[in-house]
């Protein structure tokens, strides 16, 4: 059965990661999304199309049906509710780390012990919460979009919390790492009610991702 199939993607890292797994499944897409300004991409296959959308969007997409399935960081999954998405495959693809991270020189240790009061800047504020939740901080959450580096720098935030894969931007940014939460890397999600529908179209592709994803392992071992 061919059924319409629409994947939901972002630029930047996981659409390049992503391009080695969809080559596998034999879905190739006819226009590069980093140099074309469409945000609806066909494939080789008539009834495969790509959508582009902020990484943040693709659980929503997924939810609501509008896409099949697409890829998500695990970053993106914890914020989102999860709602509606089957998560079966752990690509292993945009791995990074979600980490606590301050000014070089700033007491990390002293203030952040049980009962004390922090001022955390981050675009993930349900990871946040939780962390600090665990260690029994309180903290006053700062919701920022993007460049959190800034914020410890010109007295926003004592703490950042957000992703870090090469320490590079912190150290640019005389910022050091001081507490990894959780690892991060970019799932499959499904929609749960599309799946049953377009089984036998979605699942072998799950089938070849899990594949590809395996023998990528083992030979990075
Ligand atoms: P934007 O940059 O447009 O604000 P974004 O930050 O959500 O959006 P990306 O920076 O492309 O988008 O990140 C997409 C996903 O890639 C993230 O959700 C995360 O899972 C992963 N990622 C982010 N930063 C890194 C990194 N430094 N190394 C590896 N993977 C990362
Ligand atoms: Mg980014």
């Amino acid at each position: 059965m061919n059924a319409q199939l629409t994947i939901a993607l972002s630029k930047g890292r996981i659409y390049e990661e992503t391009l080695p797994l969809l080559a596998a499944a034999g879905i190739h897409a006819v226009e590069d999304p980093e140099k074309s300004r469409k945000l609806i991409i066909k494939t080789n296959h008539d009834n495969i199309r790509l959508i582009i959308v902020r990484a943040s969007d693709v659980p929503t997409y997924v939810q609501y049906g509008a896409a099949d399935f697409g890829i998500a960081g695990k970053d993106v999954l914890i914020e989102h509710n999860g709602k509606g998405l089957y998560q079966p495959l752990d690509l292993h693809i945009a791995n990074c780390k979600m980490m606590v991270a301050v000014r070089k020189g700033f007491n990390y240790t002293a203030a952040s012990q049980p009962g004390c009061r922090l001022r955390v800047a981050t675009k993930y504020p349900n990871i946040a919460l939780e962390h600090f939740a665990n260690k029994g901080v309180h903290i006053d959450l700062i919701k920022l979009y993007g460049s959190m580096e800034l914020a410890p720098l010109v007295g926003l935030a004592d703490a950042i919390v957000d992703l870090v894969s090469s320490g590079n931007t912190l150290k640019a940014n005389n910022l050091e790492a001081v507490e990894h939460i959780v690892d991060i890397s970019s799932r499959l999600v499904v929609n749960k009610a599309v799946l049953k529908l377009k089984y036998s179209s979605i699942q072998p592709i799950i089938d070849i991702f899990a594949q590809t994803t395996h023998l990528n392992m083992n030979n990075s071992l």
